[in-house]
């Protein structure tokens, strides 16, 4: 284990003969990665592995970003299939995926312990000093009244993640056992929803800016705790990338009926349309999935009006963002409030270049840019422009994931309000712009999430129609 393992490709030939489905753009190779650790602990805990197949074959699907029917694959481990269309990734056959994520998340689970037993972060300056435990990143919020940042912290760094890591422990525990089958759906589906809102790794990336923007006016010193919690990050992010949600729904509920489908159309023109959770083909009209159990819409509901409604509410809110301080300095009972923008020239002036251009990427470029390329999809879908679909799709993807990271503004305003508390000589207080910024990363994020990218696709199905 541990290094890059490639294998070629090969297809039955009763496969590889029905339709003109062409092979090398429909795999990948994937490189699987191991960690000692995770195998010790699995092995702790799972003496005996259950690993009954070599070559699991994933169901027909649709894809979720361009709605081509894919028919079904066989993955050798290693291997991950594609849409050839969009090139998304279908499904990934990845290594001992019953022992890793349960391993990984025992593992990250006594990080999370650690990290919150000792002392996170201190500093001391002229004489005085303080200390932060992780918690206080979150306490001070809610003593400052800012109830909002800290439920929005509470959940994305502690309860969705513990929430996530005890639902794949216990549903892959239970994965040969009678555990209530609705129970395991609806733990099936919570996981795959609260994925995108862990945020662990956004708030690590904080703490090191919270650090460099400390270092010119105080000695700064990283306690156990730090240390424990870039182990919980790094482990969350191997357990969560060590299961696939396609894997996983067959392994728990078995393969989905084989139906005959047509490798070049798209689900709906097909009568079909495809579950965004455990990727099942169900006839269009079904209300929900009858493997996951989850509502199936052959496209997102609202359409476009309910992404042009949240685009507008954070175009709105990106305003107080900007014009209100994000953070209050009082140092020696001076009052110093500093918006987003101002806090970037100062870093600037103190010559942390890198900083201050991380800061303004993140917290002034992405958001807006975001919006920005939101509004002109939505715009460009409802006018019916037909071309380059694959482009806009790219951006779509790119609007997607860098959305999360525009919350380091927040988590470094959480940390240094957190960590500086010096009543008569320097306190930092959370701004009103906090509250702001924060719904705007949120809200942009649920509006991403809303638009449905098959739109994209639709309009070149009525083209061809058409032809
Ligand atoms: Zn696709
Ligand atoms: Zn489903």
């Amino acid at each position: 284990m541990g290094t890059g393992l490639s294998k070629s490709f090969s297809l039955p030939p009763a496969i590889a003969a029905s339709g003109g489905w062409s092979l090398t753009s429909t795999t990948a190779i994937i490189a699987s990665s191991g960690s000692t650790t995770g195998l010790i602990w699995g092995f702790i805990l799972h003496p005996v592995s259950h690993q009954h197949h070599t070559t699991y074959v994933h169901d027909a699907t649709a894809c979720e970003e361009c709605d081509l029917l894919i028919p079904a694959t066989p993955l050798e481990v290693g291997q991950a299939s594609c849409c050839p269309r969009c090139g998304h990734t279908l499904s990934r056959h990845l290594p001992q995926q019953e022992l890793r994520p349960i391993s990984y998340g025992f593992a990250a689970l006594i990080m999370f312990v650690l990290a919150n037993a000792f002392t996170f972060m201190s500093f001391s300056a002229k004489g005085v000093g303080q200390e932060m435990t992780f918690l206080q990143s979150i306490t001070t919020l809610v003593d400052e009244g800012y109830l909002f940042l800290g439920a929005v912290l509470s959940l994305t760094l502690i309860g969705l993640p513990l929430v996530y890591m005890g639902s794949i422990m216990l549903v892959l525990w239970r994965v040969d056992k009678d555990l209530h089958s609705n129970a395991l759906r609806s733990l099936g589906r919570l996981l795959c929803r609260i994925k995108p809102w862990l945020m662990v790794d956004v708030f690590l990336v904080g703490v090191l800016i919270s650090l460099v923007k400390l270092m010119g006016m105080a000695d700064i010193k990283m306690g156990l705790s730090f240390w424990a919690f870039v182990g919980y990050t790094v482990l969350l992010i191997k357990m969560i990338s060590s299961l696939d949600q396609m894997w996983l729904w067959q392994r728990l509920f078995g393969p989905t009926e084989a139906r005959e489908i047509d490798p070049e159309a798209g689900a709906l023109e097909s009568g079909l349309v495809g579950c965004h959770i455990c990727g099942a083909l169900s006839e269009v009209g079904s209300h929900s999935c009858s493997r996951c159990g989850g509502k199936l819409h052959a496209r997102k509901p609202g359409g476009l009006n309910r992404t042009w409604a949240l685009l507008f509410t954070s175009a709105i809110l990106y305003i107080p963002a900007n014009v209100y301080p994000i953070m209050d300095t009082v140092f020696l009972g001076d009052d110093s409030p500093s918006t987003i923008l101002g806090g970037v020239v100062l870093l600037w002036a103190m010559g942390s270049y890198p900083i201050a251009a991380v800061i303004f990427f993140a917290s002034v470029v992405v958001p807006l840019v975001k919006i920005l390329a939101l509004f002109w999809l939505c715009y460009m879908v409802q006018r019916g422009n037909v071309t380059s679909p694959l482009g806009k799709l790219k951006l779509y993807r790119m609007t997607e994931f860098v959305g999360r990271w525009s919350m380091i503004d927040v988590f470094v305003v959480a940390i240094l309000a957190g960590l500086i508390r010096l009543d008569n000589l320097m306190t930092i207080y959370p701004g009103p712009a906090a509250v702001a910024f924060a719904g705007v990363v949120l809200i942009t994020m649920v509006a991403a999430m809303s638009f449905d990218s098959r739109l994209i696709w639709d309009l070149q199905q009525g083209e061809r129609e058409r032809e």
